[in-house]
């Protein structure tokens, strides 16, 4: 339980100077609540970034994929010619040795090779215009690819460009906001800073409006005479359950 539960802050005559306290714990929370969204902000902003570049990183290497699909098909393409080539050498130096031949069985056989060697060749052939046809799609897909790429690329570049605008910002922001606390804190008596700092560990904020009758912070119901000494910010009020320093706004009602 809150060790300070029931106690209120009477000043007597230092109505102005107690104003100012609710009013600058007010001011306190609003710059804490805001540097904890920048300093958020700044630590997300980076990771967007990354995970942009590692989109466009996985569209590149698609890209670069498809480059060696075709390396590929075209080695293949070279290999097969290169096996055509060497059996057309043979075919050449089988006919040379038919006119050497003296018996019919021995030219026939060898004229059987060299028929052989036409149907490899014929094979291979067909080999290599499947290759130009998977080089022929993987070409088609490339140039999708590509332009898909380029269309990121620029997306990417213009997004990167703008979170880094914002980020630019919002650090500046955030300096200046961290600044304007360090200059606030000194104007706020050490005791309601400590109890300021106790309640944010504690709650993960130390002032709450009263919305509709109720603590903002903690919800609970926050008496009628609680809330109508708020409401007249002659004394300090905290709430009973979570200890939170209240406030009345204008825009509030019971
Ligand atoms: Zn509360």
């Amino acid at each position: 339980m809150y060790r300070e539960r029931y106690t209120l802050f009477f000043v007597g005559g230092r109505i102005n100077e107690l104003e100012n306290v609710i009013d600058r714990l007010i001011e306190l929370h609003k710059l804490d609540m805001d540097i904890a969204r920048l300093r958020k902000q700044c630590c997300e902003i980076p990771a967007q970034i990354k995970l942009l570049d590692g989109e466009l990183s996985r569209a590149g290497q698609k890209v670069a994929g498809k480059q060696v699909e075709i390396r590929e098909n075209e080695k293949k393409i070279r290999s097969r010619e290169q096996a055509i080539e060497g059996h057309r050498e043979q075919q050449g130096k089988y006919r040379v040795q038919l006119f050497k031949l003296k018996s019919n069985r021995e030219y026939q056989a060898l004229n059987n090779e060299i028929l052989l060697l036409n149907d490899k060749i014929s094979e291979i052939e067909t080999d290599i215009l499947e290759y130009f046809e998977r080089i022929d799609a993987a070409r088609k897909d490339l140039n999708r690819l590509e332009m898909e790429l380029r269309e990121l690329e620029r997306k990417i570049v213009e997004k990167q460009k703008v979170l880094k605008e914002q980020y630019r910002g919002e650090e500046k922001l955030l300096v200046q906001k961290e600044a304007e606390r360090k200059e606030l804190i000194k104007a706020i008596d050490a005791e309601y800073l400590e109890r300021y700092q106790r309640l944010v560990r504690k709650h993960g904020s130390a002032v709450a409006e009263i919305v509709s009758g109720s603590c903002g912070g903690c919800y609970v119901r926050i008496r009628p005479q609680l809330a109508a000494l708020a409401r007249s910010n002659d004394v300090l009020v905290n709430c009973e359950k979570c200890g939170r320093f209240l406030y009345w706004s204008d825009v509030s009602e019971s």
